[in-house]
């Protein structure tokens, strides 16, 4: 199922995204780890992909094994960066092979010490690049693009980061994720600017629920997201306590859920990272809103 048509609810829904294994040795684990998170019937799940070829070698083993075993259906990310016109062909008839039709078509981040390459004879410049041969191989496709509510840590400014973003989503996304946030105002404030903009595709936010203090600086440094006052008197209070930082980190994230829905706003993606028991814990918290 398309996840175009997954999102048309009125009521709140939430959509999970797991990573691949990076060894052989872990995939049972992983594999357990996003079973347990797909018996939770989330809308959809995620499977990322690794920019460098690392860990993309699992992406559809994961993704056609929740849509096979559990009917969740799969979203596989894919990234195109560092890979050669060869090499995508090559994934997207594996894409198609495994029965997948939702693909998050990403640029990636630029690998280490290529971040000044002269980059005139790369394959793929930006995810728009990917976009449009995806749109134009494979039609049927439900396509989606990643945003940024904060700007992407490489942009000039915002004007000119949804200006791009608008290209992007004309070459063909049907829907966009966004980078994960903090503090609820920003998102509002990025879908205002979006929409006057002329962007008029669904933007599904995604939310990193922060369960231990040394995630904070990882996911800072990461996504460049701005860290309310709120959020740091939390990790302040709770950062050494390993047990009750996970318990505010999970309220935490459910409290800016319950914020968005009552905004309007009725798909949220749950960055929860392999973790079932952290998926398992913001649906319960949201069990008579979720109406499971
Ligand atoms: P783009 O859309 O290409 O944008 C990157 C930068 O280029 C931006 O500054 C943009 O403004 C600019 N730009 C865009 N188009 C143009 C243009 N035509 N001309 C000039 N400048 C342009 N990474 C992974 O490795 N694997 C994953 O599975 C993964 N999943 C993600 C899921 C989500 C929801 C998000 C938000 C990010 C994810 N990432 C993942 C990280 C992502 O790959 C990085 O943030 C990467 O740096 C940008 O990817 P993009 O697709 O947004 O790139």
């Amino acid at each position: 199922m398309k996840i175009i048509d997954i999102i048309k609810n009125n009521s709140l829904m939430l959509s999970f995204e797991v990573f691949p294994p990076k060894t052989e040795t872990a995939f049972e684990s992983v594999k357990t780890a996003t079973e347990e998170i797909a018996k939770l019937h989330p809308s959809f799940m995620s499977v990322t992909y690794g920019a460098g070829g690392g860990t993309s070698k699992y992406t559809l083993d994961i993704a056609k094994n929740i849509k096979e075993r559990y009917g969740v259906p799969s979203l596989a990310h894919l990234t195109c960066v560092s890979s050669t016109k060869e090499t995508v062909k090559q994934k997207i008839s594996e894409i198609k092979a495994a029965g997948i039709s939702n693909v998050m078509a990403l640029r990636g981040d630029i690998p280490a010490g290529l971040e000044d390459a002269d980059r005139s004879g790369w394959d793929y410049k930006h995810a728009i690049d990917l976009i449009r041969e995806l749109k134009e191989t494979n039609p049927d496709f439900c396509i989606g693009g990643a945003c940024y509510p904060e700007i992407h840590p490489e942009s000039v400014n915002q004007k000119e980061d949804i200006l791009y973003l608008k290209e992007k989503v004309n070459a063909g996304c049907d829907f966009l994720t966004t980078q994960m946030f903090f503090d609820n105002n920003l998102l509002y404030n990025f879908l205002y600017k979006i929409r006057e903009a002329g962007i008029t595709v669904p933007v599904i936010p995604g939310i990193m629920p922060i369960t231990n203090a040394n995630q904070v600086d990882r996911a800072i440094k990461l996504s460049g997201s701005f860290m309310p006052q709120r959020f740091k008197s939390l990790v302040d209070k709770f950062g050494s306590d390993p047990a009750a930082m996970k318990q505010a980190g999970i309220a935490y994230a459910t409290d800016q859920i319950i914020d968005l829905y009552a905004n309007g706003i009725t798909n949220v993606h749950v960055y929860s990272m392999n973790k079932p028991d952290v998926a398992m814990k913001i649906q319960g918290n949201l069990s008579d809103i979720l109406g499971k």
